[in-house]
């Protein structure tokens, strides 16, 4: 019995790891539509992590050769800081996250982590340190258990529940017949867009990277949910040393970041805290802000009405 348990064992953790790799990558792209060529350099050493600072200098890609989507970029990313990237749809920012995973490789200039270029590091070991809760988290006809046990597949059935207290998924759980039992995914039961990002949530927590990444979805949320699950989140990361990056596009939410690092058309217009930027006599910022302000009046208000009739 012996003999044989020690390879199965050891077949065991190497699934494990594969498994953890391939989801590491599939939480955060969508394999059909990205071409996956990168590779580690032979020999590359481990990323040595100490703080998680992220440096852009003079950062150049395009998808394709002849159409650039970032330009010149240089931004900082300071270690252990709250920062948010916002700016037009278009302009860049999910692209920023997919670099820093390297899923492409820039064409000029080069993206520093505490000091080492990113293609010159393990690739395993970059993305074992970044963590993402991607804009469509993708579930697996799974249990809430397991789907939340893809964070890191070592994690102990107390360290899971214990993050689904923290991202607020246990009024759910409670709910539900089979609690944390109950098959979720397309062949189990449907949960809504928000408690989706919970999931990642936790899934990220469980991870416990350096370096997080919230990509923020576009749609889906309405604003009362948003707001829960940002609340939740920020909650979550305040007292961590975590370098977290927020792709934003709700100015609200990230109004109190270390750093608001604003882009257009691919390159970076401006950098600062909300109130620098307001304060600036003209700032694309400033504008985008006013937009939404006014717009989140406006269905205030109308809300209102509809109560009042
Ligand atoms: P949004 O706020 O709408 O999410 P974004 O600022 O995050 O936008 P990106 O997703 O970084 O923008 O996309 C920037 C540009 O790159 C867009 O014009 C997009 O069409 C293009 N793009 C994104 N992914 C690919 C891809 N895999 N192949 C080719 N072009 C792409």
């Amino acid at each position: 019995v012996f003999q044989l348990s020690v390879p199965l064992n050891f077949l065991g953790s190497v699934y494990r790891e594969l498994k953890q790799s391939l989801l590491d990558m599939e939480s955060l792209f969508n394999l059909q539509k990205h071409n996956i060529t990168i590779k580690s350099k032979p020999d590359a050493p481990p990323l040595n992590m100490h703080g998680g600072e992220i440096k852009f200098e003079n950062v150049t890609f395009g998808y394709h050769p002849d159409r650039p989507i970032l330009r010149n970029c240089s931004f900082t990313i300071p270690a252990g800081q709250k920062v948010a990237i916002v700016g037009p749809s278009g302009s860049g920012k999910s692209t920023i996250l997919r670099l820093v995973f390297r899923f492409y490789d820039v064409s000029e200039g080069r993206i520093l982590i505490d000091g080492q270029d990113i293609r010159d590091v393990d690739l395993e070991s970059l993305r074992k340190h970044v963590g993402v809760v991607p804009q469509d988290t993708p579930l697996f006809n799974d249990t809430i258990l397991e789907n939340l046990r893809y964070g890191n597949l070592n994690a102990s059935d107390e360290e899971v529940m214990s993050v689904i207290e923290k991202v607020k998924l246990d009024k759910l759980v409670t709910d539900l017949p089979d609690g944390v039992e109950t098959i979720v995914g397309e062949r189990g039961m449907m949960i809504s867009g928000g408690e989706k990002q919970r999931l990642a949530i936790g899934r990220l927590l469980l991870k416990d990277s350096p370096i997080t990444f919230f990509d923020e979805a576009t749609s889906a949320l309405d604003t009362h949910t948003e707001q829960a699950l940002l609340k939740t989140i920020r909650s979550v990361f305040r007292e961590s040393n975590k370098t977290n990056v927020s792709i934003a596009h709700r100015l609200r939410t990230i109004a109190d970041s270390d750093k608001i690092i604003v882009l257009r058309n691919g390159e970076v217009l401006e950098e600062g805290t909300h109130y620098g930027l307001l304060d600036r006599e003209t700032s694309l910022y400033k504008e985008l802000w006013n937009i939404q302000e006014h717009l989140d009046l406006e269905g205030e208000l109308a809300q209102e009405e509809e109560k009042a009739e």
